[in-house]
């Protein structure tokens, strides 16, 4: 069977190194997309193993499983600006808001006192990526009425956040001075948030102050660098990319993996597979299917590992990626989740 191979102790080795790095800030692990594909209950489990008590997801459904999968020894956000009749179920799951929207606020309140149990928030500050937030001149009243609610038991303000492009560390430095004054405004209007938190892979590993109190890892814990990352110390993938020969063809052997989005297509010609004869050249990218260069006694059921140990250079979600003009999440993510986890320890 083609399959998306993932290493356990590789996975806790990650999330060891992150939250080594990163400490006294804690870490939350990003479980997005199901867990970048990565499966999010045995992600869970090994992060837990890790002492990890903060996972987050921008869906429902992965943060949700997260919960399930941690209960009480973690806390979980959920940072979807939701509809509202998903509100009640996410609560009900035991999920953390993230609010960057003054009409939400209302409607999380609404919901939330209808069930006659706060709703704890994340109030989120938009500096500077224009991708949801409340913008800093609408702070201040955004923060005011967070505390009205507040203080009538509707909602508990426990975290305030934001998200920086990690693009420029001129452009996070204005990100990041936009994040403490909104603190500080915050803080005047009577909010006292238990976490602050700006920072993802990139930030968090390299610039101690934008750390706060919590930090939102997703890459780096499943091992895929950033572009300019060439080394990430204790921090290597955590997923493999074993396919079948699936046939034997005239144009070269036919692997049982493919990936449904153009963006793929362009590897052809770009990367080299391991198979049983060593490397070969992947010629072709197609939905479901993809061929490879032939060598002598090609066999159906024969193993090619398209990224992980096993193929020359050793070609990692990132170095693919790369080679498809895109980041190292994309070849993860995209891959068909009909293709089995299966996850080793
Ligand atoms: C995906 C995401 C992260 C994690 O980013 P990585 O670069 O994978 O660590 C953090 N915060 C938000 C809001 C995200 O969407």
């Amino acid at each position: 069977m083609t399959e998306l191979r993932i290493d356990l102790a590789r996975l806790r080795a990650n999330v060891r190194a992150v939250a080594e790095r990163v400490a006294p800030a804690a870490l939350l692990v990003v479980v997005k997309d199901d867990a970048y594909g990565h499966g999010v209950e045995p992600v869970v489990a090994a992060a837990l193993d890790e002492r990890v008590s903060w996972f987050g997801a921008i869906d429902v459904p992965s943060a949700a499983r997260a919960k399930a999968a941690a209960g009480e020894r973690a806390r979980v956000f959920c940072w979807a600006t939701l509809p509202e009749e998903a509100v009640a179920g996410a609560l009900d799951a035991g999920l953390e808001l993230g609010v960057g929207d003054a009409g939400y606020l209302e409607r999380v309140a609404r919901i939330a006192s209808g069930r006659g149990a706060a709703a704890p928030v994340h109030l989120k500050i938009d500096t500077g990526l224009h991708r949801n937030g409340v913008r800093p001149e609408e702070w201040p009243s955004f923060t005011a009425r967070a505390a009205a609610l507040e203080r009538d038991g509707a909602i508990r303000v426990v975290g305030l956040w934001s998200h920086i492009s990690e693009a420029s560390d001129a452009e996070d430095d204005l990100s990041r001075a936009v994040f403490e004054e909104a603190g500080r405004v915050a803080l005047d209007a009577g909010l006292r948030p238990d976490v602050r938190h700006l920072a993802a892979s990139a930030a968090a590993w390299h610039r101690p102050a934008f750390r706060g109190d919590l930090v939102r890892i997703g890459a780096f814990c499943y091992g895929v660098r950033s572009a300019g990352d060439d080394d990430i110390p204790g921090v290597a993938p955590a997923a493999s990319l074993v396919a079948d020969v699936v046939g034997i063809g005239a144009e070269g052997v036919e692997i049982g993996v493919g990936w449904l989005d153009g963006v793929f297509s362009t590897l052809a010609g770009r990367i080299e597979v391991g198979t049983p004869a060593g490397a070969r050249t992947l010629l072709d990218v197609a939905e479901t299917t993809s061929t490879v260069a032939s060598w002598p006694g090609a066999a159906v059921g024969d193993k090619v590992v398209v990224f992980g140990p096993g193929t020359t250079g050793e070609w990692t979600p990132t170095s693919v990626g790369e080679a498809a003009g895109t980041v190292g999440e994309e070849p993860l993510l995209r891959l068909s989740p009909l293709i089995p986890r299966v996850h080793v320890d």
